[in-house]
């Protein structure tokens, strides 16, 4: 998966991924990353690349030019064009889903905003997909698309070992992950639950099916809707007080 991001702050892109389970996927070839400054392709000599906004307003906005050039030069020997993801926050909003989805990309480009955002021109021309990391503004791109890159690189093949696999990690099946306990049986008078040392592998996995959905439930009973629930899943959860909507 090779990952391109067009940024006023390359330094902050590359630096921030450059480390733990994304640093090794960059080391090892199995994500690449190109993070191109938009300042390069400035049209002044004083590499400016904002401006103010016409009909007046706070802030300064990108100007459509350098990014445009940024783009055209990052993909002049790219065919087919991969998508282009400004990320905003009036897009949608990410999930486990879309990032599923986006793995499947041999390449993707990500477009970081700053200021009060970008020339609506050049989003016009370029971009495929509008995606939003949450309900909240953020000064720039660079986090959004830090978040993004690490949620999307887990799911590429060889990425995670098994000892890191995303398998039944949240939002698998729609479900929030059960509690994990690590050595020592014992902290702050709190002990391992039983069944976890019990080495009955079909009760361990029973009791983590039962953790997972109480904990949807409590937690996030809106994913419960879209998961994939058997009878007895059903019957664990009427137990608790869930009601399916009819
Ligand atoms: N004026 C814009 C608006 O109201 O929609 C917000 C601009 S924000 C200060 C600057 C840049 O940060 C945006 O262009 C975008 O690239 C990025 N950004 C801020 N919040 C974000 C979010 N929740 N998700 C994705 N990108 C975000």
């Amino acid at each position: 998966m090779n990952f391109h991001v067009l940024t006023l702050f390359p330094e902050m892109v590359i630096s921030g991924l450059n480390h733990s389970i994304t640093g090794r996927a960059l080391k090892n070839g199995q994500i690449t990353l190109d993070a191109v400054d938009i300042r390069a392709y400035a049209q002044n000599k004083s590499a400016r690349v904002d401006d103010y906004p016409y009909g007046g307003g706070a802030g300064m906005v990108m100007q459509a030019e350098p990014i445009y050039l940024a783009y055209e030069d990052m993909t002049r020997e790219m065919e087919p064009k991969p998508r282009v993801i400004y990320v905003t926050p009036q897009g949608s909003v990410f999930n486990q889903t879309m990032a599923e989805e986006l793995s499947q990309e041999s390449d993707l480009i990500f477009l970081c905003g700053h200021y009060e955002g970008v020339d609506e021109r050049v989003l016009e021309e370029i971009v495929t997909d509008h995606v939003s990391i949450g309900d909240y503004v953020l000064t720039g791109g660079e986090l959004p698309v830090m978040v993004m890159i690490d949620a999307i690189s887990r799911l590429v093949p060889g990425v995670l070992n098994n000892q890191d696999s995303a398998e039944y990690e949240s939002f698998y099946g729609n479900l929030l992950e059960y509690p994990q306990y690590t050595r020592p049986v014992e902290f702050h008078g709190k002990k391992v639950p039983d069944v976890l040392l019990s080495g009955h592998h079909g009760n361990v996995d029973r009791w983590r099916r039962e953790q997972s959905l109480r904990r949807t439930l409590e937690r996030r009973p809106d994913l419960l809707e879209g998961a994939d629930l058997s009878k007895e899943d059903l019957k664990y959860l009427r137990s608790l007080g869930y009601e399916e909507e009819s």
